[in-house]
């Protein structure tokens, strides 16, 4: 019997024994399983500024996770190694519960990530875990493409509390790098917004393929959105994409058009760019970020002349 998998956003249907898109969800005897349910293939305690997350708890530690698998064929991925499907076989992982795993981020104290391949293709092991670790109190994150069908956005959507998505550019280049569509990224960053969850987008720049152009139509895009925070961060090349590196000097062009939006946050990524956070309104220094120290002059989540800043803080 054929079924239809509600994960992502390409709805595959499948017939008996068939695999999904993303080579991870296959049809067997009409229940379609996630084939590597638990098995963990990327483990590790982040500064939660890595995934990149610049107003959420800033300076905490998270407790990252990943199993196999992603449903999109970006050129420039840099953890190809566990997200398509031609390393499958090559995987090293060990079997970690749901339990387990809570367990772990209760004892290093941390909020959880669900980060590094693409998490909306193992969204059940994902949904065991976060409901495991909301009952513990545990802060969520999920670090995505975004690309979730309207059924697994809204399964999710109660019980992640922050999260991460790549806006990767506009329609012409997902389907040139990615074979995919930027149709369901938009649709599910306007739901998170409207949702009220902590949201910060993220846009990896290929000089040479993004221009300044499109930083200003995303930048537009993204204030219509309801967007808060945007970093733009500089490609490197892996994966098959050798085209190479952005320049520091582009980026900071970028920064600048980017700042004629109204997203008030807005950050450099891979980059000597200023990473602080400074009040919309007054223009004080609220969050310092140096070599991987942080500090916070935020009282009450407000800046000294009383803006509320956006986001999650102690
Ligand atoms: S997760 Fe997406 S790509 Fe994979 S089977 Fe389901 S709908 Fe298809």
């Amino acid at each position: 019997m054929s079924v239809r998998c509600d994960f992502c956003y390409r709805e595959c249907l499948l017939a008996e024994d068939q695999r999904g898109v993303c080579h991870i969800r296959v049809n067997r005897g009409g229940t379609i399983i996630t084939e590597n349910y638990g098995e963990v293939v990327a483990l590790g305690l982040d500064p939660i500024e890595k995934k990149p997350l610049f107003h959420f708890y800033p300076g905490s530690k998270t407790l990252s996770v990943a199993l196999f698998g992603c449903n999109l064929f970006c050129s420039f991925c840099q953890n190809y190694e566990i997200s398509q499907h031609e390393y499958y076989h090559n995987r090293t992982s060990r079997v970690i519960t749901p339990e387990q795993l809570v367990k772990e981020a209760k004892a290093t104290n941390s909020s959880i990530s669900f980060t590094y391949s693409e998490p909306i293709v193992w969204q059940d092991y994902l949904l065991d875990v976060a409901t495991l670790a909301k009952e513990a109190g545990l802060p969520t994150i999920l670090v995505s493409s975004g690309t979730f069908s309207a059924a697994s956005l809204k399964r999710i959507l109660p019980f992640i509390d922050a999260f991460s998505i790549d806006l990767k550019g506009d329609e012409a280049f997902y389907k040139k790098y990615c074979k995919a569509s930027a149709e369901a990224v938009m649709k599910s960053i306007m739901a998170i917004a409207k949702a009220g969850k902590t949201l910060e987008v993220t846009t990896l720049l290929i000089e040479g393929e993004h221009t300044l152009g499109d930083v200003h139509a995303l930048g537009l895009l993204l204030s219509d959105m309801g967007v808060r925070v945007w970093h733009l961060s500089r490609y490197h090349p892996a994966y098959t994409l050798t085209l190479p590196a952005t320049s520091e000097a582009f980026l900071h062009d970028a920064l600048a058009v980017a700042r004629r939006s109204t997203i008030p946050y807005i950050y450099g990524g891979n980059s000597r760019q200023d990473q602080d956070t400074y009040c919309p309104v007054c223009n004080a220094l609220v969050i310092a970020r140096s070599s991987g120290s942080i500090h916070s002059f935020l009282q009450e989540g407000r800046c000294s002349c009383s803006q509320p800043i956006y986001g999650s803080f102690v």
